[in-house]
């Protein structure tokens, strides 16, 4: 078989680990042409702010815009499930020509007056900043008339890379950050920023903390709350996970309030127990939480190993092709696949900078691909020159993974189980083992089988 080329324009942001000396380019705007699987600005935006789940989420643009996330994503809520509808001015033709700001202002103000939701974020796409309706304006104008916070999202779709949204999103959250009563936090308190719930993971790590005797003063925006953020401001440390999400966050508060930052990683054994161990490091004056931590992290590593140890008889020496949004997410996939006996043969993202491949680089073994922003014809080219069993990503590389006949985790947003967490170590285990175990790839074409005639008898 042929080998698949890659375009001469991409070749710099692809890098095999051994060939020669490191070099990847990264943080630019995606190849024209190229049909990167990377999601556009608006996409950046609406995955972090989402999950706030007493407000409303107004998407201004066509209706095509918005069906990207109508309830296809695992953010959970304990109580109010507002999130889950997917609002849209759907524009038109008339809208385009003569302008939506009246369409926006009417269809913001039934909204709020229908469902009483505690803020509404009003996101700009592509359309929006090409015919230039002023998004803010209305905003204020509707938040004076309602008494909430109404929110512009400057997401136009075109104008970046995802990680533009991810910074119009950290813009819109800082805005109602201090507007909260703080006089009840406690000094031992943190907020979790950049997990999103996905399966009820913010729970599970919420747990953790309080078991240690550290107070969660919000998630963001995971089972996120309006009045929750507005009091922030209070908490002693912020604990930012999908760090490309929401380090801008972290960032502007330590400018203004004085917050200090940390980055973790909720993902497998090791690096779920270091993030609980960096936070316990952070109050040395009350030595009672290093204590609780230590102990809690020996009861559920002690829980989960015999299942673990089982999962990685079968799955010793099986490789995987890693591909997902934020790179500090594959560093600790590639620490979990390890535990599970198994190899990885690409590392790619789509938003990461030279710090995170350079940390990629060191962490990956000799002939492990690494590339930035990858398009569907180099993940194919990688699964079957090296030989992947398994695919990790989101739900744009599912599809790939299966076509080239290999088993697929979905590690992104579209899915259902936690995979954070101890429990959710176990859970990856698992999912991993089903999928690369599973009996149907031995009749994937890739895998050398020949694809029997089918008797079809006329009825
Ligand atoms: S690229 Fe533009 S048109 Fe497409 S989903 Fe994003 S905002 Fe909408």
């Amino acid at each position: 078989m042929t080998s698949i080329p890659i375009l001469k324009e991409r070749e710099s942001q692809i890098w095999q680990k051994g060939e020669t000396p490191f070099s990847i380019t990264c943080d630019k705007h995606s190849l024209a042409g190229a049909i990167s699987q990377r999601a556009c600005v608006f996409c950046g935006s609406r995955v972090v702010l989402y999950p706030i789940a007493d407000a409303v989420h107004l998407v201004h643009g066509p209706i095509g815009c918005a069906a990207y996330t109508w309830d296809i994503r695992g953010a959970l809520s304990s109580g109010p499930e507002l999130h889950r509808l997917s609002f849209s001015t759907d524009l038109q033709e008339r809208d385009v020509i003569f302008g939506g700001e009246k369409k926006l202002a009417a269809v913001l103000g039934e909204l709020i007056d229908r469902h009483r939701p505690k803020a509404a974020f009003v996101y700009s796409t592509c359309i929006v900043g090409i015919i230039g309706d002023d998004v803010a304006a209305v905003c204020r104008k509707v938040e004076r008339e309602k008494g909430i916070p109404v929110l512009p999202v400057h997401s136009e779709g075109f104008k970046g890379t995802k990680k533009d949204g991810y910074k119009a999103a950290c813009d819109a959250l800082f805005r109602i950050i201090g507007t909260g009563p703080i006089n009840d936090i406690s000094p031992q308190s943190i907020n979790i920023l950049g997990e999103f719930n996905i399966g009820g993971e913010a729970w599970i790590i919420r747990k953790y903390y309080e078991r240690m005797g550290v107070q969660v003063v919000s998630v963001m925006t995971g089972d996120g709350r309006v009045d929750e953020i507005r009091r922030a401001h209070g908490a002693a440390l912020n604990v930012v996970q999908c760090s490309g999400s929401m380090t801008q966050l972290a960032q502007m508060m330590e400018e203004k309030y004085g917050i200090p930052h940390i980055r973790v990683s909720y993902f497998g054994i090791e690096d779920m127990s270091k993030a609980l161990y960096d936070v316990a490091e952070r109050f040395p004056d009350n030595p009672e939480i290093m204590a609780r931590t230590r102990e809690m992290v020996r009861e559920e590593i002690a829980a989960i190993r015999p299942e673990l140890a089982e999962f990685r008889k079968d799955l010793e020496g099986k490789k995987a092709a890693i591909y997902v949004g934020g790179a500090f997410k594959a560093f600790s996939l590639i620490k979990a696949l390890r535990h599970l006996g198994m190899r990885v043969i690409l590392a790619g993202s789509q938003t990461g900078n030279d710090e995170d491949y350079e940390m990629l680089r060191d962490l990956c073994d000799d002939g492990t691909v690494i590339v930035d922003d990858a398009n569907p014809l180099e993940l194919s080219k990688y699964i079957i020159e090296k030989d992947a069993d398994l695919v990790i990503g989101g739900v744009k590389e599912r599809p790939i993974a299966y076509k080239m006949g290999v088993g697929f985790c979905d590690h992104n947003h579209e899915r259902k189980i936690p995979l954070a967490g101890y429990v959710g170590m176990r859970n990856f285990a698992e999912e991993v083992h089903r999928s690369v175990s599973s009996p149907v790839w031995r009749f994937a074409p890739r895998r050398g089988a020949k694809l029997e005639k089918t008797e079809v008898t006329p009825c």
